[in-house]
């Protein structure tokens, strides 16, 4: 695992801070290795699964993870959630929830967690979770068939057990719930999958529904976006509560971190970012940022991807 860098400090386990467009500046937390998950998303910008998993385990120490958190929130102030995601499934540690309430402990900034929400059927991974003041999980099918093709699930998992998972934690958590859901073209975004999706949600009770589509270089060539009038006319279907996530307005408060080619590294190691959102995340300059850029690209270690007309930084395969 590549690593956040700064003058100061390394922090194996962090990146960013970014600009999150759910959250706002997020310092992201990666306590999964790459790629550990329960699915294998087609849309997924980390890259396909390499191991399936639905049992936690013990990944990584709780203290060491805490103390890299504390010394990034003291250089950056500018910081409003820490938030656990990364490179797979974060519910997939079974040290996720000592290391949410050592978090919680030692700093005063909420902790958010981005899971699939295909464990959540497990009391002990509900239980890893409730002290989180945010947790978004995902749900993209309601019925198998769709939750096969968009999710490619490991077999063990059934999309009812999946959502009664999720009606099971709302019921129990007191903080934050924002579900997404992602549209992928020809696959989950016809009007019976998207009836079936608005009874799911109706059950689950979110307290915000997200609507997204792919947005960034996907692990499937062929996952496409669903153009903005259906998603427009998808979020009149699933009713009041939902929206369709916009792009984060850029950052007016000035970053701290040192832009670096490993800063940009730790970066996009977790997924494909325009010079846009690395210029905005780090408040850079683009006299700055493009040079770097282009050394990365020079030495190989980072590649130009095209998505629909934008261009993607991407870390190349292996570096
Ligand atoms: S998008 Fe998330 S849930 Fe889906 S394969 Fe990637 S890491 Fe796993």
């Amino acid at each position: 695992m590549s690593a956040l860098v700064t003058p100061e400090t390394v922090h194996p386990h962090l990146f960013g801070p970014l600009l999150s467009r759910r959250l706002g500046m997020s310092l992201g937390v990666d306590v999964i290795p790459r790629k550990v998950c329960s699915l294998d998303c087609v849309y997924c910008e980390v890259g396909r699964t390499t191991r399936y998993a639905v049992t936690p385990e013990p990944h990584y120490g709780v203290a060491e993870v805490a103390s890299e958190i504390e010394a990034a929130l003291a250089l950056r102030p500018d910081i409003e959630w820490v938030t656990f995601s990364g490179s797979g499934e974060p519910t997939l540690n079974a040290r996720l929830g000592d290391m949410i309430r050592e978090v919680r402990t030692r700093t005063a900034t909420p902790v958010a967690v981005i899971t699939n929400g295909t464990l959540l059927w497990m009391e002990e991974v509900r239980r890893m979770l409730m002290e989180a003041d945010a947790v978004l999980p995902s749900l993209d099918a309601a019925t198998q068939s769709v939750f096969r093709q968009i999710n490619k699930p490991d077999p063990r998992l059934d999309v009812s057990v999946v959502i009664d998972g999720l009606k099971a934690f709302r019921k129990e958590y007191r903080g934050i719930l924002l579900l997404e859901i992602l549209f992928v073209q020809g696959i989950n975004d016809g009007d019976e999958e998207v009836l079936a999706l608005k009874k799911a949600v109706g059950e689950i009770r979110p307290d915000k529904v997200h609507l997204n589509t792919v947005v960034r270089p996907p692990a499937e060539a062929w996952a496409a976006p669903v153009n903005a009038r259906r998603m427009q006319e998808i979020a009149a279907m699933i009713g009041s509560g939902c929206g369709i996530i916009a792009d984060a307005e850029p950052s007016r408060k000035r970053a701290s971190t040192e832009l670096t080619p490993e800063t940009i590294r730790q970066l996009l190691l977790r997924r494909p970012m325009k010079a846009v959102e690395l210029r905005d995340a780090y408040h850079a300059d683009d006299d700055v940022l493009r040079p770097l850029l282009d050394r990365l690209v020079a030495d190989g270690s980072v590649v130009r991807r095209l998505f629909g007309h934008e261009e993607y930084f991407a870390l190349r395969t292996g570096a």
